[in-house]
């Protein structure tokens, strides 16, 4: 068995390889530029990294080199171009040039952009991402190059992911390295994000899977009943994993270490067949690749070992969904997690002021981060029986809530309570490291040297959630900033801020929750503090055109005004087409198959019902009564496949807005009453005649 360091990174362009294949200027040139250095790149050093790619890149058996993007869907997209050309005279030869490596103009038309390019202005363009290293996908016959890109329209309008987030990472490491200058920290040369997202899923049955439309093309069950043995024991999370499980968990493992992922965790989760991998966190704009890559080989390598994978956020009615708890915090150059509490006073004073300013970001602009997580998939998990809810709210733990609290009073002279251990050296006492009363129901909660937001949806990807969370902590760090320094000339730096943080301690009350998200007390809490509360995809995105929150997207020169009514646009017909397509799904599964199997059923029935009566002296009424019911529900499922068919017919005459409002006042309880109707029949029907995998066999691995 080779050792994972021996293979880790292999099929990635990393610095290891760029060191030995390319010449040292070039490196150096290119290294500089990557990390925010003078440098920029030119077109001859480009023509250098490109033969130097090629070259690495079809010793590792690659075939193909791709632009590889993240548009504003929620999936990485690609356009492979061959190595291989012909020379004026018809010989073969492997070209990649320097323009190539650079710049690639996909024919993107038919990505979403909402509104922001017409099909006849269609040339978007992709353009290298440096600091993301290039990779090697590799398949059965060859492999493709990968190069990390950006993807803009014509103008220079950003039509992906990854621009927005770029610039939100710009915009906290410059506000942070202002933070840490107030505080003296001379020798500090960057702050970089850092992200770790743990990534939930389902394993189930691919042979039972493809029989399911629904499954196929939507990633979900429209219809079926719970299982008669669920999640109810508990048994399953933390359970010992499965062997066939285990041995696709560690294919994967294996093609994501080549591909320069560390995986630390894999372990059984809530659910039956639901699984977690989490990885070692890294720089925020590569962990959100790398969720990306883990995303596609997870997929990729499911079937071959007879699984389908589930990334949807609630695959199954009734059993926990799946999230991606995304991990974040701070690094500077010296490697010092700004949210790491320790015994240094002033080091803690610091921390509390980074801390500070995220609750204060998020005291203003929680329903950005409501926003962000708004998908039509992440509908059915946020505010469902499951953590967590669809306010937005904070955790903090008993420590760091005590000090907040100690502040607003007063000065935390002494402070009485067991977990603090004054060091009585001034004024603050010396933190805890771990929190060991993890409260696991907030959507976002400081877990001791990071802050963990648990409301994105495991489908999703990671940049846009991040980006929102990005521009609301830069704008808090920026405001901490300027409220410290306005207090300078009166106090030092230890007592302007604590002075800062009693305000911030009061501004922020309405965000800090420390109870139990799931009560429904909480719900009316939240009412009573103002808390922007959206349970409907529409409404949660709706909240990406709120002045305020325009106002801070385009100040921080994340997204400009037009681009975030834009990206709205986008988001909301991606909700609207993926209900409309679940309709139909819906709609052709009850036609094709539940309503002929409840004929069969009633067929069957009703044959062995005169059977009996012509026999016995008897008139069964319980049994007549069950055959009528069935009938009952196959006639009113015509009627509501009728009502259904008229909704869809609605739909494609109407605007985003209004298809989307009809589909959520009307479509979601039609869809609901179809599938109970539906799920009723299920539990009276043979199982020879039942025309899908049920709940029952889906959620067993054999
Ligand atoms: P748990 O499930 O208990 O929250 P896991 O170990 O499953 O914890 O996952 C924690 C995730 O947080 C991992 O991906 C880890 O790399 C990441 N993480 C740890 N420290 C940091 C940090 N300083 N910044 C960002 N992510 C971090
Ligand atoms: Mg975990």
């Amino acid at each position: 068995m080779e050792r994972p360091t021996s293979y880790f990174g292999r099929h990635v362009f990393n610095e290891k390889v760029m060191r030995e294949r390319l010449p040292k200027n070039v490196f150096e040139q290119l290294t500089s530029a990557i990390n925010g250095g003078p440098h920029k790149l030119n077109i001859k050093i480009a023509d250098v990294v490109a033969a130097a790619m090629k070259e690495w890149a079809t010793s590792l058996g690659a075939t193909h080199y791709a632009h590889w993007f993240h548009p504003r869907t929620e999936l990485t997209a690609e356009k492979h171009m061959a190595f291989l050309s012909l020379d004026d005279k018809g010989a073969p030869l492997e070209a990649f040039t320097g323009s190539e490596l650079i710049q690639s103009e996909p024919d993107a038309s038919s990505l979403p952009s909402g509104g922001m390019r017409s099909t006849f202005e269609a040339r978007g363009y992709t353009a290298w991402d440096p600091t993301s290293p290039a990779f090697v996908m590799l398949t059965e016959k060859g492999g493709t190059l990968c190069i990390p890109s950006i993807f803009l329209s014509w103008d220079g309008t950003p039509l992906d992911m990854k621009m927005p987030l770029l610039k939100a990472i710009a915009a906290i490491e410059a506000r942070a390295m202002r933070l840490l200058r107030l505080f003296g920290n001379r020798g500090v040369h960057w702050v970089k994000v850092t992200v770790g997202a743990e990534q939930e899923f389902f394993l189930v049955e691919d042979s039972l899977a493809r029989k399911r439309h629904d499954l196929v093309l939507c990633g979900r069950t429209l219809l079926g009943c719970p299982p008669p043995k669920g999640q109810q024991l508990e048994d399953h999370y933390f359970g010992a994993i499965h062997p066939r499980v285990l041995t696709y968990m560690e294919d994967v493992e294996a093609e994501l270490h080549k591909l320069g992922i560390a995986i630390k965790t894999r372990h059984d989760e809530v659910a039956p067949c639901q699984f977690e991998f989490a990885p070692q966190f890294t720089e925020a704009n590569l962990a959100t690749d790398q969720n990306q890559l883990m995303m596609t080989v997870m997929k990729r390598i499911a079937p071959h070992h007879g699984f389908k994978l589930l990334l949807h956020e609630k695959p199954f009615a009734g059993i926990n969904g799946s999230g991606k708890h995304t991990n974040i915090s701070l690094m500077d150059s010296d490697g010092y997690n700004l949210l790491e509490p320790t015994n240094n006073q002033r080091k803690n004073v610091q921390f509390l002021a980074f801390l500070g300013a995220l609750i204060l970001g998020i005291s203003k602009y929680s329903s950005l981060l409501r926003a962000s997580v708004a998908s039509p998939g992440n509908m059915h998990r946020l505010g469902g029986f499951e953590a967590p809810p669809a306010i937005m709210s904070v955790y903090l733990g008993s420590t760091l809530t005590n000090v907040l609290e100690r502040l607003e009073e007063g000065f935390p002279e002494e402070i009485p309570t067991s977990e603090i251990i004054d060091l009585g050296l001034t004024k603050l006492p010396t933190l805890k490291k771990e929190n060991s009363d993890r409260n696991r129901t907030a959507p976002l909660a400081f877990t001791g040297n990071k802050f963990e937001f648990r409301a994105t949806g495991a489908s999703q990807s990671i940049a846009g959630p991040l980006t929102m969370l990005l521009a609301v902590w830069a704008w808090g760090i920026e405001e901490v900033s300027n409220r410290i320094e306005s207090r300078l000339g009166n106090s030092d730096i230890t007592d302007a801020t604590l002075d800062v943080l009693r305000d911030i301690a009061k501004e922020s009350a309405n965000v800090r929750f420390e109870g139990n998200c799931y009560d429904k007390t909480w719900h009316d809490e939240a009412v009573r503090r103002g808390l922007p509360i959206a349970t409907t995809t529409p409404d949660a995105l709706s909240y990406y055109l709120i002045p305020e929150n325009r106002a801070l997207l385009s100040s921080l020169s994340i997204m400009t005004d037009r681009e975030i009514v834009a990206y709205y646009e986008t988001r909301l017909e991606q909700y609207v087409k993926t209900l409309d397509v679940e309709m139909a799904v819906m709609e052709d599964m009850i036609r094709h198959a539940v309503l002929p199997s409840i004929s069969k059923q009633v067929a069957l029935e009703g044959k062995a019902f005169e059977r009996a009566t012509s026999i016995l002296d008897s008139n069964f009424e319980s049994w007549k009564g069950k055959i009528k019911s069935l009938c009952d529900i196959k006639e009113q499922l015509y009627y509501r496949l009728e009502q259904l068919r008229n909704l869809r017919n609605k739909i494609s005459n109407y605007s985003l807005e209004e298809s989307s409002s009809l589909i959520t006042n009307e479509g979601i309880s039609l869809m609901n009453e179809i599938r109970s109707l539906s799920d009723a029949a299920e539990l009276w029907i043979d199982d020879m005649i039942q025309p899908y995998p049920s709940y029952r066999d889906l959620l067993v691995i054999q």
